[in-house]
């Protein structure tokens, strides 16, 4: 079957970037027109949309965000469960001009309330069950966020003074798309507002590095509110006109019953090891397989080496943020090097600087800049932190340590911020201590990664504890479990007398890192 986007130039995009009239919709109306007939989306209990009845749908779900009174430019905070229905809002909302910003639904009252005051939506959408307790943390008469409900096809459910708004502006390249919440280098957790031109960059260069085809077919099991589950697959899919079996959640047995009628698979390390767990893993259940990636966490090369033994398939590893999209890829036709993420995608520059900002030569560590047509606008409401992290000349520190191979691969050598990356999840431990300190008996605490065969890395938290005759563990657990999602709170909790500290006070994270490194070996 043909590519749709053969013709497209993606040096053009940076040189003198087109207007993209109707924004990433606009693209996506393009595939529906032309795949009109194809399932678009489907599920296993039997659900599929054509792309002709996904493009009526999103309309529907449209209007119905018009009767809200939401207008371009608006921000729909986005706190539900994946679904279907929100695979219609996050569209629907791209149509509109709205800036869709999806969370994490595992969120407590208390991370939801502070996302909700950085980011001013004029819409918080939750599912139905939950709309009298999210009503109450983030609703009430004092406050002016306004609640909606998400149908099951995705329309909201009316509000009871129905404000339609008639608006005839549709987006175009440089307004913002998404924000996307990324606990970044600080804890405090940033949005990155990406735009239109940016996504669409981003996504059809992948589309042309991994080849994604209208006869693709992508078993989708990430979650929908972090940038690999909502941009890499599902956009890539869509632009693509490939088909996309979407699962509410990582289940590796049904996740190889669809290979069996499946083209692509999209996924974190976890689901890897997850997959290999299972003695359903065989050769002939992925026949129609012909890509698998990987990213967000480092892959161990044991478990690219296990499941190219056990599928005869071998694992292209990407690398990427949210900040500036995927930028590098492991090659789909030539060699695909465990340990390696890639060489750069079209649009992208890449640079390994030292400590003085110096370049460093093919072969020596130091931090990966990187410069990309899919990079960000600026996190919300916080330009001193943009500018921390982006150069005059757009170039962006993305705090990971790398290699830089004479050939232009790239292998990364791990962080040289703190961030912990947990079954695919960020965690960053400054936003966990903060919690943690706060618990009666707590003296100091430091939370660290280490690595964990399952989950990738553990988070794990040293605390200096001064409370009485009680387990430490357990009532720090009970404290933290209404104020944390549950991927957040550390795995163990280590009493000790004193946290290890350099000359300047700091917290030697690596010490800690080093010594606790075979916990869960
Ligand atoms: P996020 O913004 O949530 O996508 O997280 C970005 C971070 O994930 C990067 O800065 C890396 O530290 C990490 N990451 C992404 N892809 C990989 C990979 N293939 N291997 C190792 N770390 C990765």
């Amino acid at each position: 079957m043909a590519r749709l986007f053969d013709d497209f130039d993606l040096d053009r995009w940076l040189v003198d970037p087109p207007d993209l009239p109707g924004g990433l919709y606009g693209l996506l109306q393009q595939v529906t027109a032309r795949y009109a007939a194809k399932p678009a989306l489907q599920t296993s209990d039997g659900w599929s949309l054509t792309f002709a009845e996904l493009a009526s749908e999103i309309e529907q779900c449209r209007k119905s965000l018009a009767v809200w009174g939401v207008e371009p430019g608006d921000r729909i905070l986005v706190y539900v469960e994946k679904s279907p229905a929100n695979v219609l809002l996050f569209l629907a909302c791209l149509s509109h001009g709205a800036v869709y910003v999806p969370i994490n639904p595992a969120y407590t009252p208390v991370e939801l309330q502070e996302l909700v005051r950085d980011c001013t939506p004029r819409l918080v959408v939750c599912d139905p069950s939950r709309e009298p307790e999210v009503g109450e943390w983030v609703g009430g008469p004092a406050s002016a966020v306004q609640m909606a409900s998400l149908g099951s096809a995705g329309r909201l459910a009316r509000p009871a003074e129905p404000r339609i708004r008639h608006s005839e502006l549709r987006p175009s390249g440089n307004d913002p798309a998404v924000i996307l919440y990324t606990s970044g280098t600080t804890g405090k957790p940033r949005g990155a507002v990406l735009s239109h031109r940016a996504v669409a960059a981003n996504v059809l260069a992948l589309c042309r590095v991994w080849d994604m085809r209208s006869s693709d077919i992508l078993v989708h099991a990430l979650p929908l509110f972090h940038t690999h589950g909502l941009l890499v697959a599902l956009m890539c899919a869509l632009l693509a006109g490939a088909s996309t079996f979407l699962m509410p959640s990582f289940d590796p047995e049904e996740a190889i019953r669809l290979f069996g009628q499946a083209t692509v698979f999209m996924a974190v390390p976890t689901y890897y090891t997850r997959l290999m767990d299972s003695p359903a893993l065989r050769r002939e259940a992925l026949a129609g397989m012909r890509l698998f990636t990987s990213g967000s966490a480092p892959l161990l090369p044991q478990v690219w080496e296990e499941f190219r033994r056990r599928s005869g398939r071998r694992i292209v590893e990407r690398y990427g943020m949210t900040e500036v999209g995927i930028v590098t890829s492991n090659p789909l036709n030539g060699e695909r090097l465990p340990g390696s993420v890639g060489y750069a995608l079209e649009g992208v520059e890449l640079k390994v600087v030292d400590s003085t900002g110096d370049i460093c030569g093919p072969g020596a560590t130091g931090e990966l800049w990187v410069r990309s047509a899919g990079a960000y606008n600026g996190y919300l409401n916080s330009a001193t932190e943009t500018a921390g992290t982006r150069d005059p000349l757009g170039w962006v520190a993305t705090g990971d340590l790398a290699v830089l191979d004479g050939d232009g691969r790239v292998r990364l050598r791990g962080r040289s911020k703190d961030l912990i990356i947990t079954g695919g999840l960020n965690v960053h431990p400054m936003g966990v201590e903060a919690v943690l300190n706060s618990v009666p008996g707590v003296v100091e605490s430091a939370v660290f990664g280490v690595p964990h065969p399952d989950f990738g890395e553990a988070v794990v938290a040293a605390v200096v504890w001064d409370g009485e005759g009680e387990e430490a563990a357990e009532l720090i657990r009970q404290a933290l479990a209404s104020r944390l999602a549950g991927y957040r709170i550390p795995k163990l909790f280590l009493e000790t007398e004193s946290l290890p500290r350099n000359a300047m006070g700091k917290v030697q994270k690596t010490v800690l890192r080093s010594r606790h490194a075979e916990l869960f070996s």
